[in-house]
């Protein structure tokens, strides 16, 4: 499991959105972190479980024990990377 960093909606948005404009770079990230895609907050973390019968990766809840991964952008990640798709449905904003 990857080192847990801090979900905070509000706040990954601001740190995204000054990432970018200090590096005078496009900012792709939906203006309030909802993907248009999936319709899930890419700032926020989403648990989710393999399910073998329908091969596909299911959403569960945080604190299930079924849960396998978690997808979702921290403020850290934020700050650092310039985000160019949803963590969750892997949609690109690029294009
Ligand atoms: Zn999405």
């Amino acid at each position: 499991m990857d080192k847990k960093g801090e979900y905070n909606i509000s706040k990954a948005i601001q740190v995204q959105q000054k990432l970018c404009r200090e590096r005078n770079f496009p900012h792709f990230a939906p203006e309030d972190g909802r993907c248009w895609c999936c319709n899930k907050n890419i700032y926020e973390e989403i648990g989710w479980k393999y399910d073998s019968a329908s091969h596909r990766h299911v959403q569960v809840p945080l604190d299930s024990d079924q849960v396998g991964f978690t997808t979702g952008i921290t403020v850290e990640k934020a700050g650092e990377e310039f985000i160019t798709g949803c963590p969750h449905c892997s949609r690109t904003y690029c294009d």
